[in-house]
């Protein structure tokens, strides 16, 4: 049904002041946001979690709206996607992240969300492969964050996709790991290089009921045996990093480390942070 409507509720309407409204009043002002440079991109560090040392950054979006100010890709990027933005959009942002990649190491990668939208059309292998192109940084640099909701599509493009963009040499994650339905499911069914441990199982792990450890355990060795990294995102204190430590993931994402910033900042925590 969202399918179906995408694109139809974007206009305002005067008589409309509702909530409803005011949602389509900013899906408005996101139309001419990217053309009028209200638009960013930020750059949040992934730390290998033996040492210190930066394996990457994640690219995340950001809109200053000139009247709201500051507001969360939570609620904007919903609303590009129903309004047929969320390619443009999401294009864009992958066009700056690989360009950024080329100022940094060349072991430092690049990850990137892909919302389903994009991830099901049938042109993303190609734009995918332009981005690359056009940037130059080696494909197995750049990680596209995936969410379980590619799956609930469930068409062939999917299927072909993930065969097509691995060809191209790109890194697959699958992002918030362990929110979706099926998630064990999932794995089954795309050659994913990494599990991104969602948040809600990682904030507080050390000092909540040992449920939480358990469960991140049981990520980790799954993601073992089948050959892939993990990331625990959303790590703040000093006692939830030791216990990730303790429970073998592979990388590291939070607020302890680094949040999302400008790239000069992240250009110059990766030429920091590297090892010749
Ligand atoms: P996500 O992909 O799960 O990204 C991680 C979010 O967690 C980011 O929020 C990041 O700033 C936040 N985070 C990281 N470490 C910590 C921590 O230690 N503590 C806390 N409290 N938060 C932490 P952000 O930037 O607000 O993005 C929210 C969501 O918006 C993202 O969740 C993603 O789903 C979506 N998003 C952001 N940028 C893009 C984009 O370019 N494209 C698409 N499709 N979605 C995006
Ligand atoms: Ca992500
Ligand atoms: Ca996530
Ligand atoms: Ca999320």
């Amino acid at each position: 049904a969202k399918a179906a409507g995408r694109g139809k509720h974007c206009f305002y309407e005067p008589s409309m002041h509702s909530e409803a409204s005011k949602r389509q009043l900013l899906e408005n002002d996101l139309r001419g946001a990217l053309e009028r440079n209200e638009l960013s991109v930020v750059y949040q560090p992934v730390v290998r979690a033996a040492g210190e040392e930066v394996a990457g950054f994640e690219a995340l979006v950001r809109w200053k709206h000139p009247k709201q100010g500051d507001i969360s890709p939570t609620r904007f990027i919903p609303l590009a996607e129903e309004c047929g933005m969320i390619g443009k959009l999401g294009e864009w942002v992958l066009e700056q992240a690989v360009h950024a990649a080329r100022e940094w190491p060349d072991h430092v990668r690049i990850a990137v969300n892909l919302s389903p939208i994009q991830f099901n059309d049938p042109k993303i292998v190609e734009t995918v492969g332009l981005a690359l192109q056009r940037s130059g940084i080696r494909p197995s640099r750049l990680e596209l964050e995936i969410t379980e909701g590619v799956f609930l599509a469930d068409s062939d493009v999917t299927d072909g996709t993930f065969a097509r963009l691995k060809e191209l040499g790109v890194r697959l994650a699958l992002d918030d790991f362990g929110t979706g339905y099926s998630s064990l499911g999932y794995l089954k069914k795309a050659p994913f290089d990494k599990i991104k441990i969602d948040q809600s199982f990682v904030r507080g792990a050390a000092s909540t009921s040992s449920r939480n450890a358990a469960i991140i355990r049981a990520i980790v060795t799954l993601a073992e045996s089948l050959g892939m990294d993990t990331v625990a995102e959303g790590v703040e204190t000093h006692d939830d990093l030791q216990l990730m430590r303790d429970l073998g993931v592979s990388q590291i994402q939070g607020y302890i480390f680094g949040r999302p910033s400008a790239l000069e900042d992240a250009t110059d925590l990766a030429s920091a942070s590297s090892v010749e």
